[in-house]
Order: structure tokens, then sequence, then C-alpha cells
């Protein structure tokens, strides 16, 4: 233990919120910068924006959404269009306040004219979104599916999928929107945080009943009623990709920022939470991402009123202590493949409350030692223990082909079981999906490209905003300019796009073109030249015109440096 802080480099850090620590220079934290920023309603609603703009089939799992208050009279006015056009169309809208978790001040409406803008919660930047008013519903319950992905490595790209999630229920049968029902938060919002306190709460320590099960038991539900559990297994993870996919070009920003490419640094990895919905059709819908799920595996019980006690919740235990147990195993620095491994981990964690963020350690390690500790910030050396246990498989996961959806999802047990000194230890839940079916996703990564010209011109190291200066040089040694398009015309475009995403007011600590603004200003660049292309293979084009004669003066200076 370090109770004046961490003296010696650590293997693995653990932050309990956000990446940033005082200087880490090697091991691995559990956490990317910027995750946070890039995960929010408005950012995930703009990234999801952009992919459906480029990709609308692929990108359909995300509802429409506009932002407020800035798209406001977009929003009404293309409900106004579509309602013109389908007047049977009875749509119902859902307001959520950015970067709100748990429930915070959501509100349902019915039409536009409904959108509350004063007050403190409703003054706040929002995400107003289609309501899906056709969710799958079992025992008449709404219910959504929380799932734990983890993102191994950004660069590469390496994505892992937990076999098992969990399944938070209502507690009010449901019924179809209607003026009537709206503010009913226990029929319409399936957060366990708002549902706990209903007096239809149920707890129980069975995975198969109660107000949060596993998704597995759900599967078998849905697969006893005859449902394609394979294929819905197989949205859900293309699902996963695609949304990952829209996430890293903003990440990799982040990144070259905080961790400057050629200095010593750490390297990262994160657990996220997706939050998603099945429609009545099965198809899964994505309702958000979240950067810091929670990992607690006890739950509050009313003892008598006024009086709780935290309990543990089975069905908590049995999703959460396999991911991180896991997580722990794919990134063990030696790969030591024992059945008690031994490492230098380092805890940040908020208060001592955080253990519930590392239910493992908590559970194996740290009982007696919780109520030791009130430092905001602490670091430990410890030996952990990787619980042996059941590990609920779905068995749906397709394990033996390269393609997706092609592939036949395994139905036998897990090959041989882990082999060597990991023998004896459950199987992994995690599963990679990503490099595994890389061929399938290749084509969505366009953004990831105009990014990479981004990071090429933002010059100064630790930043995240292109300069004037930056964006000439782009335009110049993409060979972007001619006599349709002078220099002249280049500021004025540069000068439109920045100053309209800055009025936006995200992020006021530097000024310069953000990663957004520059994938507008690329994607007009696109248009103009492309003129007759759907905007994707505008875009490809534009970016094979631009690699090209990067890759010219690359080889140019090369060669000149030799000279
Ligand atoms: P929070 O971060 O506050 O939990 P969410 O986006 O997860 O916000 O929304 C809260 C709940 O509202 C979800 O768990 C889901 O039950 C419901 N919900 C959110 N968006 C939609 C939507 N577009 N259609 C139907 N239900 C939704």
């Amino acid at each position: 233990q370090f109770p004046f802080g961490r003296r010696l480099p650590c293997d693995i850090y653990w932050h309990g919120v956000s990446f940033h620590d005082n200087n880490i220079f090697s091991g691995q934290v559990n956490k990317f910068p910027g995750m946070m920023e890039t995960v929010r309603k408005i950012t995930l609603s703009r990234a999801m924006r952009t992919m459906q703009d480029l990709f609308p089939l692929e990108y359909n799992f995300y509802p429409r959404s506009w932002i407020l208050p800035e798209e406001l009279p977009l929003f009404v006015a293309e409900v106004r269009v579509m309602k013109d056009s389908d007047p049977s169309w009875k749509p119902t809208f859902i307001v959520k306040p950015d970067g709100g978790c748990q429930g915070d001040g959501i509100y349902l409406i019915k039409d536009p004219s409904d959108i509350r803008l004063t007050g403190s919660i409703q003054s706040r930047p929002a995400v107003v979104q289609e309501y899906i008013c056709k969710p799958l519903l079992m025992d008449k319950l709404k219910f959504d599916i929380r799932l734990y992905v983890l993102l191994k490595s950004l660069e590469p790209l390496e994505i892992y999928i937990a076999k098992d999630g969990l399944s938070r229920f209502c507690t009010e049968p449901y019924q179809e929107p209607t003026l009537k029902n709206l503010h009913q938060v226990f029929m319409h919002l399936t957060n366990y945080s708002l549902n706990i306190h209903s007096e239809n709460f149920i707890h129980s320590d069975s995975v198969n009943t109660g107000s949060k099960r596993t998704f597995s038991s759900i599967l078998c539900r849905l697969s006893s009623r005859g449902a394609d559990v394979k294929k819905l297994w197989s949205d859900i993870i293309s699902l996963v990709i695609k949304t990952i996919i829209a996430l890293t070009p903003e990440l990799k920003v982040y990144y070259q920022s905080d961790i400057p490419a050629g200095k010593p640094g750490p390297t990262c990895f994160q657990i996220l939470g997706f939050d998603i919905l099945l429609m009545k059709n099965l198809k899964p819908m994505l309702l958000e991402v979240n950067a810091n799920p929670s990992m607690r595996i006890e739950h509050e019980q009313e003892l008598s009123p006024g009086v709780f006690e935290n309990v543990p919740s089975p069905v908590d235990e049995e999703v959460k202590v396999a991911v991180i147990r896991d997580t722990l195993r794919l990134v063990d620095p030696q790969k030591k493949k024992r059945k008690d491994a031994q490492a230098n981990i380092c805890l940040c964690l908020p208060c001592p409350k955080g253990f519930t963020e590392f239910p493992c350690l908590y559970r194996e390690g740290m009982k007696d030692k919780q109520h030791k500790h009130h430092s905001l910030k602490l670091s430990l050396k410890l030996k952990f223990y990787l619980k042996l246990g059941s590990c609920p498989s779905l068995e749906h996961v397709p394990e033996s082909s390269e393609s997706l959806l092609d592939a036949v999802p395994a139905e036998r047990p897990e090959a041989a079981g882990p082999r060597g000194p990991e023998a004896g230890l459950p199987s992994l839940c995690l599963k990679q999906v990503f490099p595994k079916y890389a061929k399938q996703f290749g084509s969505l990564r366009l953004v990831d490209r105009v990014a990479a010209l981004f990071i090429r011109f933002l010059g100064v190291k630790g930043t995240t905003k292109l300069g004037p200066t930056g964006f000439r040089t782009f335009i110049r040694n993409c060979k972007l300019s001619n006599s349709n398009f002078s220099m002249a015309a280049v500021d004025i475009l540069y000068i439109d796009i920045t100053r309209r995403w800055n009025s936006m007011g995200i992020d006021h600590k530097e000024s310069g073109m953000c990663l957004q603004a520059f994938v507008e200003a690329f994607f007009c660049l696109a248009q103009k030249k492309y003129k007759s292309l759907p905007l994707h293979e505008q875009v490809a084009s534009l970016l094979e015109f631009c690699e090209g004669h990067l890759a010219a003066l690359d080889e140019k200076r090369l060669l000149w440096g030799w000279g």
C-alpha cells in the first residue's frame, strides 16, 4: 500500500472515473482519454448521425435524434414534413438531458411544442429522440439489456463482448404511449435506479425471474418460443462493432493529445456498458453507451421503512465478476496463465465506496480493509485471485467462422475448454469480435481515415483542434485548391464551419477547428469534387485522392532526406 501516493510504476492502473491521473508513463490504464466526453448523449448522437449520413441502412439501429437547443427548428420542421407526408404517423419523442444518467430529467412528449426549455434541468443541452413505441415485452413488461464490452485497444482495434449481460425490467405493465400514460416512468423507463423505488420491484436470487435478470435467461425464453436468437446475437455484435467504429475517430484525437506518439506513455483499455432495447420484431436498438458502467454486485434492501442494507445480488455477481476477471486475464501484462495470478495493480477510486467498481477484488482481498481507507485516492499492491466459478455461456456467439453473418453459432460445449495453465479457470466470457469479424466492417471506417488526416495536420502535440494554418496546409498538400476553389475560399470555409461549431459551445478550452467540424468540411469538399456519387463514395474518393497525394509527398520527402 502507498498511502502517500504511488511510488512505483504499476502494471495495471484501475481508475474509478477517468483516464486522468498524474503522469503515467507505462503500464495499462483501464480508461481511455476522452471516453466520457465521447459517449455523452450529444456527442454520441452526433457521431451516429455522421455515420447515418454515410451509411443510412447500416446505422438504422440508432433512433432518429436531434440536438437541443440548436436543432430545435430543424426538429420542428422535420416532424412537420413527416406528419404531412404520413398523417397516420403519431410519434412519441423522448427528451434526455446531455450528461444525464439514471433517467435523470428524462420525459416523453407527443409534439415538438411540448419541449420544456426553461427550468434548471430542462435548460441543459439535450437530445430529443424518436421513442421506440413497440418494444419487445416479457411478462407484459418493457426491459432493456446492459451488455459489457471491452475495448482492449484502439490501434489496432480490438473489441470483446461479454457473453452474458443484464436485463432490467420496468415495474408497471407496458402500454403504448398516450397522453395519459406519458408520465409513468415505471412503465416507460427501464432504469434500475428508478424502478427500485417501485413497490412492484422484485429482488430475486434467481437469474431467471425478478426485475433484474441475466440476458441469457431472456434468450432461453425467446429460444423456447421459437425466436431466432442466433440472428439476434449476431445483430447485437454488429451493433456493438458499428457503434465503436463511430466512436474511434474522436477517441483517436483525444488519445494522440494525451499520449503523444513517440513519447513514453501507458496503453489503455476500457469496459463499456451498452444499453440496448429490443423491438417487438427482435431488432436491437442502441440507447446509449456508458463509460463507467456500475460494477456493483450488491443491491439495497429496505429492511424496515427508511432502513437499508446492502445484500449480495447473485444476478449482478454472475455477470460482472466474470467481466472483470476476464478483462484482467486479457490484459495480464505477463500473460501469466495461472490459476492464482499475482500482479501489481494501482486502484484510484473516488472513495471507499468505489470498491463497488472492483467487486472481485473487494470481495476476495479487501473486505477487512475497506473501513480503514478514507483517502480520495488509494494505491494498493495486492494479490488477487481469479475466482473459480461457473460462467454462463450463451453459446450463441459465432466462434468458428470469420464471417459474422455466415457464422454458425457454437451449440457444442466450449471446444475442449482452456488448456495449459488456465485449465481449471472458467472459459473466457469475453469473446473477441474485432478483428475476428473485421472484414465485414472495413468499408465503414471512412471517418477513421478522415481523422487520420486531421491528426496529421494538427501539428502541435497535445492539441485537439486544427488551426487555420494547419487547414491551409492540408488543402495545399492534398492539392485541393484550384481555379474554382481559391485559397481565399478555403479560408472562408474554415471560418464558417469553425465559427458555427464553436458557437454550439461544447468545448471552449481551445480555439480552432474540432474533428466534427473538419469532418463536415471534408464532406463539403467531397460533395463539391464528386458531385453525382452517393455521399460515402464521394468521401471514399476524396480520401483516396488525399491519401495518394500525401503518400507521394512522403516519398519525395524521404528522397530529399536521403539526398
Ligand atoms: P440514462 O442515461 O438517463 O439512463 P437512457 O438513454 O439510458 O438515459 O434512457 C433511460 C431509459 O429510457 C432507457 O433505459 C429506456 O428504458 C428508455 N429509453 C431511452 N431512449 C429510448 C427510446 N428512444 N425509445 C424507447 N425507450 C427509450
